[in-house]
């Protein structure tokens, strides 16, 4: 039986920059089409970490070369204007290996914006890398030349930090249902979502970027949804992770995955994100399971043969 299945793509599948982005993306829609051959509902999400950083860059450059003709850009901007190039890769990928298998089936992005609570301490404490990796060196310039927050990102260099709040709800997500439910491949809450606050009928962006592990989640949720797969750089999380005693997770229970959380074994902004959310969602209701693994073992994993996943017993 066909599953509903949100897919969160990591970092690893969309690549760093233009040309990788658009080689990735083929290997993305080959895992993404063995899904959907094989009678599944796909829903993909994806972060935009890289991407966001270096649309961010290049408009602080514009606004620096020219500050009297460009105004700086808002962070929620350059997530939009993420949400648009990933989609569109991603989207026309997808159909093209759709097509090739003789699976006809429309593919869409849906422009996504996600609610979040203006009172949020994230806005204080800003915990989510953005842009590329840094030395020690590059960092120290870039806190001192913008005012940019750094931060060591699980033993691979620095990088730039940004507020990430947790995402409260989808502004789309009756469009999004609608599609799905009419049986169309929807891209949706790139990038964790466009980032927005409340202000009666207006929606006004926030400067921040959200988490796509938690925002999958939400999506998961509201469009409930059997299975979130979570694809990233490792095919399991691990306890002791990068440590001699180090051990990969199989299947884990809801209580052991809150104890490993409580015991520090996933890194901030990294692994914790995605094992928070797969524990959120796998409690969320009876039969709801979510896997953490590589992009090319997605189909193993849901096979469960590999990952780890987050099942309530
Ligand atoms: P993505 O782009 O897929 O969100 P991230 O870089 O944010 O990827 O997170 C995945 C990374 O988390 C892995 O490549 C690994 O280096 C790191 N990580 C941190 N803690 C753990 C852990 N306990 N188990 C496995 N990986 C971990
Ligand atoms: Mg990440």
């Amino acid at each position: 039986m066909g599953k509903r299945i949100v897919i969160a793509l990591g970092g690893n599948a969309l690549g760093k920059n233009l040309p990788e982005q658009m080689a990735a993306v083929k290997e993305t829609a080959k895992a993404i089409a063995d899904l959907i051959e094989e009678g599944h509902q796909v829903i993909i999400s994806h972060g935009n970490g890289p991407q966001v950083g270096m649309i961010q860059n290049a408009m602080a450059e514009l606004t620096r070369s020219n500050p009297e003709k460009y105004i700086p850009c808002p962070l929620s901007v350059c997530v939009a204007m993420s949400q648009g190039y990933i989609g569109y890769d991603l989207q026309n990928a997808l159909r093209e290996e759709l097509l090739d298998r003789g699976i006809q089936k429309g593919v869409a992005t849906v422009l996504t914006q996600v609610v979040v609570d203006q009172q949020d301490p994230a806005f204080k404490h800003p915990t989510k890398p953005i842009g590329n990796f840094m030395t020690k060196e590059e960092a120290d310039r870039m806190v001192a030349e913008r005012g940019y927050e750094v931060m060591e990102d699980a033993g691979r260099g620095y990088r730039r930090v940004v507020a990430s709040p947790r995402p409260q709800s989808i502004v789309e997500i009756d469009t999004i249902h609608a599609l799905v439910d009419a049986g169309l491949v929807v891209v949706a809450c790139g990038g964790g979502g466009i980032p927005v606050t409340t202000q009666g009928h207006h929606l006004k962006g926030a400067a921040a970027v959200i988490d796509k592990d938690f925002a999958s989640c939400v999506l998961a949720q509201q469009l409930d949804a059997d299975c979130l797969i979570i694809l990233t750089a490792v095919e399991k999380a691990a306890i002791n992770f990068g440590k001699p005693n180090q051990q990969w997770l199989d299947k884990i229970t809801p209580d052991e995955a809150r104890k490993y959380i409580s015991e520090g074994h996933f890194a901030p902004g990294s692994m914790l994100p995605k094992v928070e959310a797969a524990l959120e969602f796998a409690e969320s209701k009876p039969g709801r399971t979510s896997l953490i693994t590589l992009l090319h073992k997605a189909k193993e994993g849901i096979q469960g043969k590999t990952g780890t996943s987050i099942v309530m017993e």
